[in-house]
């Protein structure tokens, strides 16, 4: 095969751009990014010999050699690994197939300054050479093949592929570095000293050797008695890391620096994490465990292919990425490490579903997680609020989809409340309850500013009841399907009847409710005949202070947000009226009641009818079904006022 020259995928082109014009500080993590991925080659390498053993792999000696040349002022990045073949260097290094690339190039440029934390996410490691290198050669071969390939790009628009004939086992990367430019933070990367600090800093935890020439400068015998004894400088291949699986070791005795580094080794993220969490299996299970709460959530939470799980090791060897298993799906913004000792090598995907341990250990974990996040919540509240910002959404997922476990979520959960502008727990709600309040009051809707302003609060604000306030399309989800919380029964506010205050004050306000009840019992009977196609009935408020009416569900039905989200995953349900509320005290209310008293049926109130209605209904944010009969009713009843 001669030299082909092929262009970068458009992505991959705006990729490398943002790269090389570097809104990166720290150009020196492109190091870090090859041992990453050489370290990862060989535990592919290893992974496939288990499960092909016709492969002839060496795995002997599996390790990553780093050259340095001062004089042409090249380093180079060798691994014994798997390899690529032609197509795969195609594929992986010259074109970004992962989904959302262009939704983040967008972001990357809207706003520099996320340029950096998003690249990371993405994992576009090996661009990052391009950093610090004016030209870049790959050379590799694939290990069931014979023949090698060799790839080269100067970073520009296109890069070359051509055959390369025999080659040893692995890949080899060469960079042609750029000139030292301290003020742009390119260091000189041919020294001893920068990649021994690298490496230290960044891959000390890489469980293969990195290997590198050192210079060692060894004391000889002098020559003759009563001379000076001699020093001679000897070249000493010498590995450079120390090889410590992190999660092995007890927590006293790393730096909280190699956790941070270990976790942008796992996760690409390039932020430090927000949380460390150590654990090691008790019982009968033995397992250790390093797991990490990321301080910003991945981009792709929320999209059906995100990663899930975290790594799964046995006995220190990789076995998998993204094991599913290992968390539940409400925590799967962990990353980390789970190290076994009683799995088998090579155990697959479709053992691992019904393995009892891998089970276990997913308890423990959940366990463990809901128990740190309670200390945090109690200790640090104030980081407690950042995580529950970036992941609490996620969290609440587990309120339905893990019943054992809803308690305890229920316990660190936050919610927005009518008490302050800060958010709540459950149990500081309860603390707060008035005498004779035996409910947790709440209220959903799609967007926080319409569900804030509903007039349905109106009655508990006066009587200052608090109410929580929920607006995730997830809550009303699970409020649907947990009943209560430590013995209170979860009420919401626009669904049958309320009764608030004390004993003496529901009597009350009872009465007072009957006796209007019965003085507008015509009223009613003949505005819920005008409605019928909209309402089941119109009744009587005592939810309302300000407003003229309302429109609440009755007490079996679903809420109206809730009937939504059943509506569009395809559930066929019958149609749910609602209940039209009206306020006996409310000036429009009662002036109404007197015309009707004089008047009865007449044209005039019955479009005030229908003005009542679709006002309620804007006012909880809804949408009317005839916009333009509104507005023409509107205007009549304002050229009117108007005179
Ligand atoms: P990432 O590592 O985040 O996937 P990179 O741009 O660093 O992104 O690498 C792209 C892909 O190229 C890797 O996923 C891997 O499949 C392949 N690759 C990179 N370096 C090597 C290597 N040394 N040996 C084998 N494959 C490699």
């Amino acid at each position: 095969m001669a030299v082909k020259t092929y262009e970068f995928q458009a992505e991959a082109r705006q990729l490398l751009n943002l790269v090389i014009n570097s809104i990166y500080s720290n150009k020196e993590i492109f190091l870090r990014e090859l041992l990453s991925n050489a370290s990862d080659a060989m535990d592919k390498l290893r992974l496939e010999a288990l499960q092909n053993s016709e492969l002839k792999a060496d795995l002997s000696d599996l390790h990553i050699t780093i050259e340095r040349d001062e004089k042409e002022h090249t380093l180079k990045v060798i691994d014994n690994g798997i390899g690529m073949n032609a197509e795969e260097l195609q594929n992986l290094i010259g074109t970004i197939a992962r989904s959302g690339t262009a939704e983040f190039l967008q972001k990357a440029s809207d706003d520099k300054s996320k340029a950096a934390e998003l690249i990371g996410q993405f994992g576009v490691g090996f661009y990052s050479v391009f950093m610090v290198a004016k030209k870049a050669v790959i050379e590799t071969r694939k290990i069931d093949e014979t023949e090698g390939h060799r790839w080269e790009s100067v970073g520009d628009g296109s890069y070359t592929i051509e055959d390369a004939g025999e080659l040893p086992q692995g890949t080899a990367i060469t960079l042609y570095l750029k000139d030292v430019d301290e003020e742009n933070e390119i260091a000189d990367y041919t020294r001893e000293w920068v990649i021994r600090d690298l490496v230290k800093k960044y891959s000390d935890f890489i469980s293969y050797p990195i290997k590198m020439m050192v210079t060692k400068i060894e004391s000889a015998p002098a020559e003759k008695e009563g001379d000076e004894p001699k020093t001679i400088e000897k070249e000493e291949l010498e590995t450079l890391n120390s090889m410590k699986a992190l999660w092995a070791r007890p927590e006293s005795e790393v730096d909280p620096k190699e956790y941070n580094e270990f976790y942008k080794h796992i996760s690409y993220d390039w932020q430090d994490p927000m949380k460390v969490i150590t654990m090691k299996g008790e019982g009968t299970f033995e397992f250790q465990s390093l797991l990490f709460i990321p301080a910003k959530a991945p981009y792709d939470m929320y999209m059906p292919e995100s990663k899930r799980g975290v790594q799964l090791y046995v006995k220190r060897v990789f076995i998998m990425d993204d094991c599913e298993e290992l968390v539940p799906p409400y925590l799967r913004f962990l990353r980390g490490v789970v190290d076994s000792s009683d799995l088998s090598l090579n155990i697959s995907r479709e053992i691992l579903q019904k393995n009892r341990q891998i089970k276990a250990i997913n308890k423990s974990i959940v366990r463990k997680v809901l128990g740190t996040l309670k200390t945090m919540l109690e200790e640090k509240p104030e980081e407690y609020r950042k995580f529950w910002a970036e992941f609490g959404k996620v969290l609440k997922e587990g309120l339905y989809n893990d019943a054992s476990q809803r308690e305890k979520i229920l316990d660190v959960m936050l919610a927005t409340s009518t008490h302050s502008e800060e958010l709540t727990t459950l149990k500081d709600y309860i603390s707060r309850m008035k005498e004779g309040q035996e409910e947790i009051y709440y209220l959903t809707g799609e967007n926080m500013a319409h569900v804030q302003k509903a007039p349905q609060l109106e009655a508990f604000r006066a009587k200052g009841i608090e109410v929580l306030l929920f607006s995730d399309p997830i809550d009303t989800v699970w409020v649907e399907m947990v009943s209560d919380y430590q013995g209170k029964k979860f009420k919401s506010i626009v669904r049958g009847d309320v009764e608030l205050g004390s004993e003496d004050e529901k009597k009350e306000a009872k009465e007072k409710l009957d006796q209007e009840r019965k003085d507008m019992a015509a009223m009613l009977g003949w505005m819920g005949t005008n409605l019928d196609k909209k309402v089941k009935e119109v009744r009587v408020s005592n939810r309302l202070t300000n407003s003229p009416a309302c429109i609440i569900s009755d007490e079996h039905d679903p809420n109206p947000a809730m009937e939504k989200i059943l509506r569009s995953m395809g559930q066929a349900m019958p149609d749910f009226k609602r209940i039209l509320e009206i306020n006996p005290e409310h000036q429009v209310i009662k002036r109404l009641h007197e015309l009707y008293s004089e008047k009865g049926d007449d044209e005039e109130l019955r479009s005030m009818v229908e003005l009542i209605y679709d006002q309620a209904v804007l006012a909880e944010g809804g949408e009317l079904s005839d916009p333009s009969a509104f507005a023409a009713a509107l205007s009549k009843v304002m050229s009117k006022a108007l005179g």
